[in-house]
């Protein structure tokens, strides 16, 4: 088991007050605190290492390379990628889903063809699929959700067929907290012989991810849910659909021999890394990842599982308490009579307490359950039941004002 009280040492804006009182920051799906052995890493490599990457043979360009290099490493260990080639760093999970979007989907999708989302995904796992089939003519099928909110898999098997080329769908939703059958989705489309994206932004962050295990054929996260810095992510991609895919940006690094009448691609990972990449953020991406490891997945998976586990039966305390979907992740929705969310965040803020509200980026899922939007809380490794019990009683002196 860990210990949040000695962790939360590592996490020096966890000590704080907001408008005195202790801050409890429970919005850790929107973006997890950064501990100082990340952020000491940022800025030793720029105090100590900088130097643009690939590019130069001076001693500090090829140091920078090596750490670059040695981060794609820890990621591939981390998700036990078969090859490291397999991992494209990217902006985040975002830009990696554009990206296959973008590339697959120049490579793979015509007029006819059919895309497999569900209901619960976030809009970064939706817009870019419903711009490939506006394009192309393609088309955008949806997977429902069952009466208690979780992935209708007997609907999913009647969306797929013959003309379906990608699934898409995420492994934990953001906003239900829901942890999705990964492996069985996967295996079903596979008996189509359809390949399968894994929108792994909120489960990279919290239970053990295994590419090869689960078979995916693609999954994207972000550094920054998981204690690294912003503006670093990954695609994984199986060398197989990487190498058949066209480039998804032009210009330096991704290129092997630039003529004015022809241009030849590098090989993975470079041809989907244009340009100077956020190589600083891949080594404390790195350095993030190690501070997981050291702590354990198992143990920060058995530790935001109680805590969730906890929060749940305590909110139930609570008079007119709707709780949405099975939050078996590490972040819970709920709504407080006709409360609105808006509100219950405004002042759950006034007493410290850092919460989500409104529609977390998943509008369809939304209007799908009927509400304006949820109150989102959502747990790190740092949260403590003490904290969750400091919630529970401000959701309450909530409640009591709006009698
Ligand atoms: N997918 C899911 C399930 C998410 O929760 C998020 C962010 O909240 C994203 C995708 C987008 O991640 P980013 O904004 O880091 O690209």
């Amino acid at each position: 088991m860990l210990n949040a009280n000695d962790i939360r040492k590592q996490f020096p804006i966890l000590d704080q007050t907001i408008y005195g009182k202790p801050l409890i920051y429970l919005d850790n799906a929107a973006t997890t605190q950064k501990p100082l052995c990340v952020t000491d890493c940022i800025a030793t490599s720029y105090n100590e290492i900088n130097s643009n990457v690939h590019r130069g043979i001076h001693h500090l360009s090829q140091i920078a390379t090596e750490q670059f290099e040695a981060a794609r490493g820890k990621v591939a260990t981390f998700i036990n990628a078969q090859r490291s080639h397999e991992i494209i760093f990217t902006r985040g999970t975002t830009e990696s889903i554009n990206l296959v979007a973008t590339s697959f989907g120049n490579t793979f999708i015509n007029q006819g063809d059919e895309i497999v989302i569900s209901t619960m995904e976030h809009h970064s796992n939706i817009v870019p699929w419903q711009m490939l089939c506006q394009r192309t003519g393609a088309k955008l099928r949806v997977v429902p959700l069952t009466h208690d909110l979780r992935f209708d898999f007997d609907a999913y098997k009647n969306r797929l067929n013959e003309k379906t080329r990608l699934v898409s769908v995420t492994h934990v939703s953001n906003v239900l907290g829901t942890i999705n059958p990964i492996k069985e989705i996967i295996e079903t489309a596979h008996s189509h012989g359809i390949p399968v994206l894994v929108d792994a932004a909120q489960s990279s962050p919290h239970i053990k991810t295994d590419v090869q295990a689960m078979d995916a054929d693609f999954l994207a996260f972000s550094g920054h849910k998981m204690y690294g810095p912003t503006g670093i992510g990954v695609l994984y991609g199986k060398e197989k659909w990487l190498n058949a895919m066209q480039p998804y940006q032009f210009g330096g690094e991704m290129i092997q021999t630039v003529h004015f009448e022809k241009t030849t691609f590098n090989e993975l990972p470079y041809k989907f890394e244009a340009g100077t990449p956020n190589y600083i953020g891949a080594i404390a991406l790195g350095t993030a990842i190690d501070f997981i490891q050291a702590i354990g997945m198992e143990n920060i998976a058995a530790h935001e599982s109680a805590l969730t586990r906890y929060t749940v039966e305590r909110l139930k305390e609570i008079d007119n308490m709707r709780i949405f979907g099975t939050p078996d992740g590490a972040a819970i929705s709920f709504l407080v009579g006709d409360i609105h969310p808006a509100d219950m965040g405004t002042l759950l803020d006034r007493l410290g307490i850092a919460i989500r509200t409104g529609h977390h980026c998943a509008q369809p899922l939304i209007d799908y359950i009927g509400i304006p939007g949820t109150v989102r809380a959502s747990f790190a490794m740092y949260n403590t039941k003490e904290e969750a019990d400091v919630l529970i009683d401000g959701i309450k002196r909530v409640a009591k004002m709006f009698g």
